[in-house]
């Protein structure tokens, strides 16, 4: 099943609390990321008196039945510190279940009772769910810049028919027109990767002219490129304003995609022996295509 989900965060480190609330979420066993709102600073509801919110939105699938996840969704809201006090009082967090199947339970309704009286809600759920019919109220809620959901990664690979990436640790092809479109797409911006795709690079090195970042748990780091250790950490060193390509490799893309804006693929016309693979796109569009002998340039966006 799809939710909708709603986070707020009104104290503390605000920005730094949603994030590790989005990223604990991506966690959970039988739920997958899909998606993830800008932030957005809004005046409190309800309860004058108390700071200003940042709250977003978040797109999930899952087959955990609507109970579970909010038992969940309530575990992550313990253990990044809230203090149930007064309702809707002032919280670390709140992670709300917005929008999905309907059910009426004393404790879980949905779609959440407030949602179409809440401008906080509607507009970061508006932008991750475009279908959506609502009516503003003109309360005061301004979307963020250069916060976390905002960063607009490209995603870059080569792939098969089948979406296969590489085998035994080895890309699947080298295409000098595919590198060089790589290249040209690339340099003098950022590139993201994982430790075994650092290994494919020509000499196991760095690759010029752009700043180089790894993400990996195991590796502490490496001379003439940055490395950091989580999706968190990356989005401390990265700026927003950069163009932010991730270059793989499986898990690097997967961990990445909910928060990509466009996915830029050649696609060989063959069929290759593979053991990993580009994550599903089920939420971007195929936009152009260019094709040329054996291959074809696809780029896709949601
Ligand atoms: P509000 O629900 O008005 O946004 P709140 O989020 O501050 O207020 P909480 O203290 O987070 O309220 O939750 C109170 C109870 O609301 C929870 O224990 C939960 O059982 C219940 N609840 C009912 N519907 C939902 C929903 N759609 N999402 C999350 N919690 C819900
Ligand atoms: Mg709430
Ligand atoms: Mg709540």
């Amino acid at each position: 099943m799809i939710y909708y989900l709603g986070l707020g965060a009104n104290l503390g480190e605000r920005e730094r609390t949603l994030r590790q609330a989005i990223e604990r979420i991506k966690k959970i066993p039988a739920v997958k990321l899909l998606r993830v709102s800008s932030f957005y600073e809004s005046e409190p509801w309800g309860v004058e008196g108390q700071p200003n919110y940042l709250n977003a939105a978040i797109k999930i699938f899952t087959m955990l039945e609507p109970l579970d996840l909010l038992d969940e969704l309530q575990r992550i809201e313990l253990e990044l510190g809230r203090i149930r006090r007064e309702h809707w009082g002032a919280r670390t967090i709140d992670i709300d279940i917005l929008f999905g199947a309907e059910i009426s339970h004393e404790r879980l309704t949905v779609p959440h009772k407030f949602l179409f009286e809440r401008d906080f809600a509607l507009i970061p759920l508006a932008e991750i769910f475009p279908a959506l019919e609502f009516k503003l109220h003109g309360d005061k809620v301004f979307r963020v810049n250069g916060s976390s959901a905002d960063f607009k990664f490209k995603l870059v690979a080569c792939v098969d028919k089948n979406f296969g990436l590489g085998c035994n640790g080895e890309l699947l092809f080298r295409i000098p027109e595919d590198l060089k479109n790589f290249r040209r797409l690339t340099l003098n911006h950022t590139i993201i990767f994982g430790r075994r795709t650092l290994e494919t690079f020509p000499n196991r090195q760095p690759l010029d002219e752009r700043r180089n970042i790894i993400l990996s748990r195991s590796l502490k780091n490496f001379s003439g490129a940055e490395v950091v250790g989580s999706v968190e950490e990356l989005f401390n060193v990265l700026d927003a304003a950069e163009e932010n390509f991730v270059i793989g490799g499986a898990e690097i893309f997967a961990e990445l995609i909910p928060y990509a804006a466009e996915i830029f693929l050649t696609v060989v016309d063959a069929e290759a022996q593979a053991d990993v693979f580009f994550p599903k796109l089920d939420e971007f569009n195929l936009r152009d295509v260019k094709k040329f002998d054996g291959f074809e340039f696809r780029r896709y966006a949601r």
